[in-house]
């Protein structure tokens, strides 16, 4: 049942925002491309080789995602948003083996960095992260000036760059990223030979005074808008879309009901399509009874609870349709009702947590 699920991914939307992307930082800006969790689920297996020809590098979430594009044979640069934990010398030696940049935002992780590189052989590269305000991860600003010098006096470890992370980029109310802005080219050394970012995709669309000498997109990359406040349209093209085949259809007469807890009543005689996805797929469950899938092509509501693994669809409406039938449960077009910046908006969360979600069960494939 799960082989019916499949994910396309447009390699020509991805280039296309790619494109656009460096088309709006222009030149001297390098595009480090965040592709942790999966590539915000869209798949890293698949999409690899794609992005490895596009971008200038890669930052991940964790050591683990790291080392796998090391595996993958990708040689250039690679921010982890983290180092080691303090008592995982393997890791931590792995990492400055494999030269991953990693982040220092304390003295203590900047001394297990300098034993890895001392017990390696190797200079470990760093990129210091600053908190201007994010109140997450990062060395309060304050105390970055000290945490440079300590840096700067490791023999074994180099700084190569220092960042921030905005928090209000995609808000309504973005004035603190301006307090951050500030406040983190106060910190910045005077010597300017480092790699300085903090700019993520609604950042780098809307203030271009952030975009530095690196940029670090996600979602744009994708194709998906951060936030519905931006200024700025720059013409992202969604890349995914999700589709699966109708595996039964049903005549139910008026007044009789479906799924659990028997929620949705038909209110005339209906024909009901079984789709072979649910929440246990990353399809949300506060979906149900509002989002809209298309049925070859037609708009066909989801009626009734969606379950872990299936849900219903009214087809009434549609003429002739058949076990087999094509599903599209997520659109690449951004203004259907199903893309997933709609799905996000109708299940009260945002873009990310949409394809972040999409469950292993449902084959990626690039086209
Ligand atoms: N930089 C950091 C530190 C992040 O954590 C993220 C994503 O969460 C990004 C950049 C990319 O953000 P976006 O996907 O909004 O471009």
């Amino acid at each position: 049942m799960k082989n019916y699920l499949t994910a396309s991914i447009s390699a020509s939307a991805i280039r296309h925002n790619v494109g656009v992307l460096r088309k709006h930082v222009g030149d001297g800006v390098e595009l480090c491309l965040v592709v942790k969790d999966d590539c915000y689920g869209h798949g890293m297996n698949v999409l690899y080789p794609l992005l490895a020809e596009l971008v200038d590098g890669f930052a991940v979430a964790s050591p683990v995602e790291a080392l796998e594009l090391r595996q993958k044979g990708y040689h250039g640069f690679v921010l982890c948003f983290l180092s080691a934990y303090f008592d995982d010398f393997e890791v931590q030696d792995e990492l400055v083996w494999q030269e991953i940049t990693q982040t220092v935002m304390s003295k203590s992780a900047l001394a297990s960095i300098q034993e890895a590189a001392r017990r390696v052989g190797k200079t470990a590269p760093v990129h210091l992260k600053v908190d201007t305000g994010m109140g997450r991860m990062g060395i309060p600003a304050k105390q970055a000036p000290d945490l440079i010098e300590a840096i700067r006096a490791c023999p074994d470890v180099r700084l190569t760059g220092i960042y921030t992370h905005f928090a209000t980029a995609d808000e309504q109310d973005r004035s603190e990223v301006f307090e951050q802005l500030t406040l983190f080219k106060s910190i910045l050394p005077p010597d300017g030979n480092l790699v300085c970012h903090a700019a993520n995709s609604a950042a780098i669309i809307d203030f271009p005074e952030t975009h530095f000498n690196m940029v670090r997109p996600g979602l744009a990359v994708y194709g998906c808008h951060p936030s519905e406040f931006l200024s700025n349209d720059i013409g992202l093209k969604p890349c995914m879309s999700v589709k699966a085949k109708l595996i039964a259809v049903k005549h139910v007469r008026e007044g009789s009901h479906c799924g659990y807890g028997l929620s949705h009543t038909f209110d005339r005689d209906s024909r009901v399509g079984i789709v072979p996805i649910g929440y246990g797929d990353g399809y949300f469950r506060c979906l149900s009874g509002k989002a809209i899938v298309r049925v070859n092509g037609q708009d066909a509501p989801v009626c009734g609870r969606v379950s872990m693994d299936q849900m219903t669809v009214d087809v009434t409406d549609i003429p002739d349709v058949q076990v087999g039938d094509d599903v599209e449960i997520i659109s690449s077009d951004s203004s259907a009702p199903n893309s997933v910046e709609n799905l996000a908006r109708l299940a009260g969360t945002i873009p990310y947590e949409i394809t972040c979600h999409l469950g292993h069960n449902i084959i990626r494939h690039v086209l």
